[in-house]
């Protein structure tokens, strides 16, 4: 090893390059601080940061960055930054190889704040790095911004189209999946017809035209918007397992509620504590637990036929004919619509009106199985967040988690490639 001045190791460490150069190195042991004072060489040809002209100097401004720590001492490097007189642009800072435009870290400690913010949650990040609520946001969606522009897909073929509610139930996001990669690809506010429509207007009518499934519930403005923008949509719609399988639920606890308050009300308590039976995939349940289910789902209760519709419905997929699945639908929904259950009922009803799409799903291998794992990812990032602030927060860390985007700094080129 040979001895190294210091200012020479931290330019080394920093991978700084001439014409920059480290001056000084600051020790505070004060404010546990060490300032690494960085300047360019005099005489260095200054560029426009817009068009890379080389332009007479302006003058020089300090600016400082967050570097990665030193030790248990946090780290800055300040810089004495010239700025250039473009005749075309005007008064520009010239851009600094540590750092994006605009941020206030150097890319290392983006990167080291990025990487960190992909496994744990805001307020640790923020508590371990020492960064305010707001500069963690910040770091965030710069990255989101960065990887959203240098985003270069091919369009899509296979979407799913889903709702996410934030904050109690009274707002929701509509994300826009990419069934084959399995990111997702677009958040809009609102789950409006217009949510979805500008999805579709930034695709183009070329990528529209690509798309050969588009796998979302059974929900108007979502059909209206897609049968207004995808040609022939309502041989690509599809209502999937899932959504089917989430509504006759939904129906099958409504007749639990009802009828466990009929029979309270005469000292019955069958049905109390029982909710999870009914919902739950009899694929998941334990044979102890199958066992003890069973004089429930055999009685003569409303909730054991409305169950039993239920389960019956999720037999109706992967058939490889139109015809048998039209078919076995069609006595399916005899069945439900003759049940005298109005929950079950109104989701037959649904069904019908929604038959091509529901007989698209149960006849094409293309599901929402990973909308699914989208959103129960997304259902994550929700708790993770203990609440986002608002709603354009929540846009952002569903695109920095599940938008399989390139979110480091440019910068980070410029200091960390060469050997
Ligand atoms: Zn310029």
């Amino acid at each position: 090893m040979t001895k190294t001045p210091v200012t020479e190791l931290y330019a080394q460490l920093m991978g700084l390059r001439s014409p920059w150069e480290v001056t000084e190195i600051e020790l505070s042991h004060g404010d546990q601080e060490v300032r690494v004072h960085v300047s360019r060489r005099s005489g260095s040809r200054l560029r426009c940061p817009e068009c890379d002209a080389i332009c007479p100097g302006y003058d020089t401004r300090e600016r400082r960055w967050r570097h990665l720590d030193t030790m248990q001492y946090r780290t800055l490097l300040i810089a004495q930054v010239p700025r250039v007189d473009c005749p075309q642009h005007g008064v520009r800072q010239v851009s600094v190889p540590w750092a994006d435009p605009g941020s206030r870290f150097t890319a290392l400690f983006e990167v080291l704040a990025i990487d960190w913010l992909l496994e744990a949650s805001f307020a640790a990040v923020a508590r371990q790095l020492r960064l305010s609520w707001d500069e963690v946001a910040g770091i965030q969606e710069r990255a989101v911004r960065r990887g959203l522009e240098r985003r270069d897909r091919q369009p899509p073929t296979h979407i799913g189209v889903d709702e996410t509610s934030f904050q109690k139930r009274h707002e929701y996001v509509t994300t826009v999946n990419d069934l084959d990669e399995g990111v997702v690809l677009y958040v809009a506010d609102d789950r409006t017809q217009a949510s979805l429509d500008a999805f579709y207007e930034g695709m183009g009518e070329k990528g529209c035209a690509q798309l050969k499934s588009v796998v979302m519930d059974m929900w108007a403005p979502y059909i209206t918007s897609t049968r207004e923008h995808v040609p022939e949509a309502d041989r690509k719609i599809v209502f999937d397992k899932f959504h089917v399988a989430k509504h006759l639920g939904d129906a099958v606890d409504r007749v639990r509620r009802q009828e466990n308050r009929e029979l309270r009300a005469e000292g019955d308590e069958r049905l109390v504590k029982t909710k999870y039976w009914w919902l739950q995939n009899p694929d998941r349940m334990s044979l102890p637990q199958w066992r003890e289910f069973a004089p429930l789902r055999h009685s003569r209760l409303k909730v054991a036929r409305a169950w039993a519709i239920k389960e019956a419905a999720m037999l109706l997929w992967g058939y490889a004919k139109r015809g048998w699945a039209e078919r076995m639908w069609k006595r399916w929904y005899d069945w439900a619509i003759r049940s005298r259950l109005e929950p079950v009922k109104r989701v037959a009803r649904m069904i019908q009106n929604h038959w091509e799409g529901v007989l698209n799903a149960a006849t094409s291998n293309v599901t929402n199985a990973l909308s699914e794992g989208l959103n129960s990812k997304i259902q994550w990032i929700k708790r993770k967040a203990c609440g986002y602030r608002n709603r354009e927060r929540f846009r952002f860390a569903i695109y920095f988690h599940l938008g399989g985007l390139d979110l480091y700094p440019a910068a980070l080129q410029s200091t960390h490639s060469k050997a």
